[in-house]
């Protein structure tokens, strides 16, 4: 058996940061998260008024951010000295854990800036655990030809024996970047328990009978490994997210995600009081 659509979601407006615009697709009404997944926001905009002001110094615990940046460059930097420039096909995987507070400015004022930032859970044994970060640079992701010239970037998780740089994150993540000339299938294996999801971000997609156009997202049902993925004629891009559900309570509050609502007050007294 094949895993199918059960629910697809269109994105919501929103404005993060200090007022960059974007596509809201989980993280809000329509899809509030997917566990371990808690936001999925797309970036994408040739205007710079949409995206100068950036995202200033703000803080995080609990969780793990991941950009993946498909045009433009943002610069990366936190409180203990680490930086970072993310170009187009790079990924940052960052691990807050116990708490970071850093800076995601662009480095342009104008032109394309487009990419995706994911939220993903951390187990509660590991939500203080030290920050970590993981910077892949574009040549570092592995790139699969595939028949009918169907290519995926290997982001995070295995296709077949090869294997995404991303290492060493507790929810077993698949994170893979497809791209479907027209009417091309290809199917992908996900392990059974994850929670998954697509995001056609070009052109429109299929899976079973479910038509998924560009700025949709699919959730897909849990149980079976395979996912057979189908572009309409246009073709299609899509990321694909799987990730093993932690099945935890989760407290969450901006930009803190804790397990208990006392954990989310000693996160906003530990920030306030200078000691992320
Ligand atoms: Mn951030």
């Amino acid at each position: 058996m094949a895993r199918k659509v059960v629910k697809v979601v269109h994105g919501m407006p929103a404005s993060d940061g200090a007022g960059v615009k974007l596509n809201r697709v989980m993280g809000q009404p329509g899809l509030p998260d997917l566990d371990p997944f808690l936001l999925l926001d797309e970036f994408r905009s040739d205007k710079g008024s949409d995206y100068v002001a950036g995202f200033p110094d703000h803080p995080h615990r609990g969780f793990e951010t991941v950009t993946y940046m498909l045009a433009g460059r943002m610069r990366h930097g936190d409180h203990m000295g680490n930086v970072g420039l993310l170009r187009p096909g790079s990924v940052q995987w960052m691990t807050a854990g116990r708490g970071i507070v850093h800076s995601e400015m662009p480095e342009q004022e104008d032109g394309l800036l487009w990419g995706f930032q994911l939220w993903v859970n951390l187990p509660a044994k590991d939500k203080m655990t030290a920050p970590r970060y993981q910077d892949i640079d574009p040549e570092k992701i592995p790139n699969v030809s595939a028949k009918n010239g169907v290519g995926i970037r290997v982001i995070a998780g295995k296709i077949g024996e090869v294997e995404g740089p991303v290492q060493g994150v507790a929810t077993e993540p698949l994170y893979l970047d497809i791209m479907l000339p027209g009417t091309t299938e290809y199917g992908v294996r996900v392990p059974s328990g994850h929670a998954a999801f697509v995001y056609v971000f070009e052109g429109e997609a299929r899976i079973g009978g479910t038509k998924l156009p560009r700025g949709t997202l699919g959730v897909l049902s849990q149980g079976d490994e395979i996912v057979d993925l189908v572009a309409t004629d246009e073709g299609a891009r899509l990321i694909l997210v799987a990730g093993k559900p932690l099945k935890e309570p989760v407290a969450k509050y901006g930009p803190f995600v804790m397990n208990t609502p006392q954990q989310i007050k000693d996160a906003i007294a530990d920030y306030q009081a200078g000691r992320f």
